[in-house]
């Protein structure tokens, strides 16, 4: 179902208003994991200023390590709500487990992250809703695997399937990961889907996240994933990739330009 031979045409994908896929260009915005009222709701305002379409933003955090900040659960995803009030972005987050479902009923899109990209169980369990699912590729994944995974969602009835490449292993330890900007072109040969990328997860630094966002940009994506945390330092999660809202502000003007320049 998600093969590019059997459908021909890109598909668009409709997350609460917000399009992606076939020229539509989306971008989710905002931090790793819900903290404070006030840090979710001064950066869903500035992302939203500065042009993003979406509003991200972590409940259920999957940590390395199980005595780091494991994200609010439930009240993080009510404080995602009342920002999606405030700005009007729709919201993405991620879901982990099939329990923490219940919890997703005014949650525009799911995010299934890396770690869960060949969950089966909770695969298939997405794939019989009718939400947006942006589906993140494993860190190891292969294109193939990648695209089984989705197979498992879209197989179950659910066709609205957003990948998002957010750096894979390599052998290099310098950066968090290696983004894979050969997964844009090959993935638009292989499926309709739409592929956004997030080079946020794939640097792990904030200062490379203008260089890759452009460089995704350039290379077709149908978007950007991109931490922003309107007090980096103070971040529960993954602060040093995390963008300020100055630095994500002019970043968009960028993006704008090229896209404009394409
Ligand atoms: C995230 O988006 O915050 C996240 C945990 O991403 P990934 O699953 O790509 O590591
Ligand atoms: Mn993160």
């Amino acid at each position: 179902k998600a093969n590019r031979k059997f459908h021909p045409d890109d598909s668009v994908i409709n997350v609460g208003g917000a399009l992606i896929g076939g020229g539509h260009f989306a971008v989710m915005a905002g931090p790793c994991s819900v903290e404070t009222p006030e840090q979710v709701i001064e950066t869903a305002i500035a992302c939203k200023e500065a042009g993003a379409t979406i509003l991200r933003g972590g409940a259920f955090k999957p940590r390395t390590s199980p005595y780091s900040f494991q994200g609010m659960g439930p009240e993080g995803l009510e404080l995602l709500e009342l920002a999606k009030k405030e700005t009007g972005l729709p919201i993405v987050s991620e879901v982990m487990d099939i329990s923490q479902l219940q919890y997703f009923d005014n949650v525009d899109m799911l995010q299934i992250g890396a770690r869960n990209m060949q969950n089966f169980t909770l695969l298939k369990e997405v794939g019989k809703m009718n939400k947006p699912i942006l589906l993140k590729r494993g860190l190891s994944a292969t294109y193939e695997e990648w695209l089984m995974a989705a197979e498992y969602i879209m197989s179950e009835g659910n066709e609205q399937v957003v990948l998002c490449e957010r750096g894979i292993r390599t052998f290099e330890t310098k950066t968090r990961n290696t983004l894979d900007v050969t997964a844009i072109p090959m993935m638009h040969e292989l499926s309709h889907l739409p592929i956004i990328m997030d080079p946020s997860h794939a640097a792990g630094m904030s200062r490379m996240v203008r260089p890759l966002s452009l460089a995704s940009v350039g290379g077709g994506a149908d978007g950007l994933m991109i931490e922003v945390h309107n007090d980096p330092s103070k971040a529960l999660c993954d602060g040093p990739q995390a963008l300020r809202p100055d630095q994500f502000t002019s970043l968009m003007k960028e993006v704008r330009a090229l896209r404009q320049a394409l």
